[in-house]
């Protein structure tokens, strides 16, 4: 049974679900529980920190670290080391994805603005000049120093952010006497803790949100999902998604509708749904196989089908059945 709340961060809707049995029996032998209040000041205490992430990788706050980074006064920026180490770490990620992860996507992803009002497709000439100003040869870090080589250049987190946070969120709660766990954050869903059984994660069937594509079960870790299905705007019959690819500064032309990552590190799981996406399905089965890092996925491709990686076929993925619903007599 679990105590279970909600709030909002980063633009997304974070839900907490912690054991309330204390793992402990009384006297009797009956479970013993946590009081609701005891719970309520750990969920709060992860909207916290959440809160204090938000202020340091947030693009859209002004006076956030990261904003510090994308403002152009300054080529040569001597920045919070936390921030420095996500850069580094997101850095590290593109080089190992080839490029398909890019932090310094951010002029694209203005560019576009999928999220605002009303999006339209920009003019080639325009993604020309976004596209110049990525590439992660357009920074340099040395310690707590940050130099960018191109004024305009600008860092978006959006595709690591969310992970990394969970993973500080899961974190925290492991120094707790909450028993075990799970935090969903937007896309991103981890466990923690000693339960004696698995945990169930739902998959979005991307192609009718009212379903579920799946399950896939996990005893530790973490799971992360991107996908076309929910920041993206149609123009012209064609639907253009959130997700890009840096080489062509245009939303990534893949075969696949949504990605789920397993991964024992949250900053990763998170980086890696976002490249494979990019990257597309048969790119992304021989990257799995060439194990570079390791991890797991579900790949739900636009024409339905689904793939799944090697160590998700003996049983941890369950397909989605539909409940048969009665016609009546
Ligand atoms: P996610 O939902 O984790 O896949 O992250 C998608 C978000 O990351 C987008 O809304 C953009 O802000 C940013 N983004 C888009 N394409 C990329 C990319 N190829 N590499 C890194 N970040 C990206
Ligand atoms: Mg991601």
């Amino acid at each position: 049974e679990y105590y279970s709340a909600t709030f909002f961060a980063m633009d997304t809707e974070v839900t907490v679900r912690l054991a309330r049995d204390k793992g402990e029996t009384d006297v009797e032998g009956a479970p013993v529980y946590f009081d609701d209040a005891h719970l309520s000041e750990i969920v709060k205490a992860c909207a916290d920190i959440a809160e204090e992430k938000d202020a340091l990788l947030s693009r859209t706050d002004e006076n956030s670290a990261l904003s510090m980074v994308n403002g152009e006064a300054d080529c040569y920026l001597d920045i919070n080391t936390e921030l420095i180490d996500l850069i580094n770490y997101s850095r590290e990620i593109s080089d190992k994805t080839d490029g398909a992860f890019d932090i310094t996507v951010g002029t694209v992803t203005d560019l576009w603005n999928i999220t605002g009002e009303s999006p339209t497709v920009p003019a080639d000439d325009a993604v020309a000049e976004a596209l110049s100003h990525v590439g992660n040869d357009k920074l340099a870090t040395n310690g707590a120093n940050l130099t960018k080589t191109d004024r305009k250049t600008k860092l978006d987190l959006g595709a690591i952010g969310k992970g990394y946070t969970l993973g500080k969120i899961i974190e925290y709660l492991k120094t707790t006497d909450v028993v075990y766990g799970v935090v969903s954050f937007g896309g991103n869903v981890g466990v923690f803790g000693s339960k004696n059984d698995w945990y169930k994660v739902g998959i979005t069937d991307a192609l009718d949100k009212n379903k579920l594509c799946g399950y896939v079960y996990i005893s530790t870790g973490y799971v992360s999902v991107s996908g076309d299905y929910e920041r993206c705007f149609t123009a012209d019959g064609k639907k253009y998604a959130h997700i890009f690819d840096p080489k062509t500064g245009r939303p990534a032309e893949s075969d696949i509708t949504s990605v789920s990552v397993l991964c024992s590190d949250p900053s990763l799981a998170d980086a890696l749904s976002t490249a494979l996406y990019v990257k597309g399905s048969e790119a992304s089965l021989e990257y799995y196989k060439s194990g570079v890092y390791m991890f797991e996925a579900v790949i739900q491709k636009k024409d339905g089908n689904v793939i799944l990686t090697d160590g998700l076929k003996n049983g941890k993925f369950e397909k989605y059945v539909e409940p048969v619903t009665s016609t009546g007599e």
